[in-house]
């Protein structure tokens, strides 16, 4: 069993209602914090309805549904996660908002107690320095929608000591996931190999290779993905991955990270994909 009984999870969006729910599932009691009360309602009621399905699939049992529910409790203040063993932030892709909430975390949490992000590619050596405790900070990526992919990306930084990635792997085990290490460059590993193809994709739509329908089709029946990767980026979120792929561009410093003009102007659009109801197809 793992040492840690009682994680915070900060930001209740599309990755953190799925993290607070993995562990309160795999019996962690959990804290579960966001700025904005609808927000955080919006969470409990895809909790809710996430859990139902497991159910519903018989993955599940019915007490075990209640039991998981139970042990996540919503708040709008940040001291709640004071007593946490482990702090697991999901708030947006921003590395100032981070570097402000690891620094608030760090006076406040105990001595011992980890601070992880969940972000997709801002340094987690950065993140850590804006602390006094960048041995006990790490990234845990973990891959949208949570209950279901089964990959944690554990992110060492510079500073990130042996015991703390030992903890975090405990953890991830724990909640019936794998943790694969790497080391903190921009991007990590899943999305500096995911991104770039995301953005070619794009690529072959502005020069008008194909129709979003071909390209996803081919990428599905001829590489076995189970899905192409512009419904893939509607997914994600095509703002999220323009974040990424700057990031990637700046940090790297390599022109093949250059985000495509036409990832640009949709962004622009406010096409975001899913989450706006338009991107490179219509919901
Ligand atoms: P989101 O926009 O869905 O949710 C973010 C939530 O954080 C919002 O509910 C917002 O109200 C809240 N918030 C903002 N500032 C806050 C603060 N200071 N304190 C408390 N709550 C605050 O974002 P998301 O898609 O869940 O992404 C969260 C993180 O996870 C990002 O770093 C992102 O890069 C990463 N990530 C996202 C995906 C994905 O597919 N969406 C996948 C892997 C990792």
């Amino acid at each position: 069993m793992s040492d840690i009984q009682y994680v915070a999870v900060i930001g209740a969006g599309t990755m953190g209602n799925g993290i607070a729910h993995v562990l309160g599932k795999y019996g962690l009691h959990v804290t579960l914090c966001d700025s904005d009360r609808g927000a955080l309602d919006r969470a409990l009621a895809t909790i809710e309805n996430n859990l139902a399905r497991e159910v519903a699939k018989a993955k599940l049992d019915q007490d075990g549904a209640h039991a998981a529910r139970a042990r996540i409790t919503p708040t709008v203040k940040l001291d709640d996660a004071a007593p946490a063993d482990l702090v697991i932030e999901a708030i947006p892709e921003n590395r100032t908002l981070k570097q402000e909430l690891f620094r608030r975390l760090d006076a406040m949490l105990q001595p011992e107690a980890l601070i992880a992000s969940n972000t997709s590619s801002i340094s987690i050596t950065e993140l850590a320095a804006a602390t006094s405790r960048p041995d006990r900070c790490l990234g845990l990526h973990f891959m949208n929608p949570v209950p279901i992919m089964r990959l944690v990306e554990l992110i060492r930084g510079l500073a990130t000591s042996d015991l703390t990635a030992a903890r975090a792997q405990q953890l991830v085990h724990r909640i019936d996931k794998t943790p694969v290490e790497v080391r903190d460059f921009p991007g990590f590993v899943s999305n500096r190999v995911l991104m770039p193809m995301i953005n070619e994709a794009i690529f072959c739509v502005l020069e008008g290779v194909g129709k979003p329908e071909a390209i996803d089709e081919i990428m599905k029946l001829g590489m076995a993905h189970p899905m192409g990767p512009l419904a893939l980026a509607d997914f994600i979120g095509l703002d999220t991955c323009l974040n990424i792929m700057e990031v990637m561009h700046q940090g790297l410093g390599d022109p093949k990270f250059r985000p495509c003009p036409l990832l640009r102007s949709m962004v622009a659009a406010g096409w975001l994909g899913r989450k706006s109801g338009r991107g490179f197809y219509s919901y």
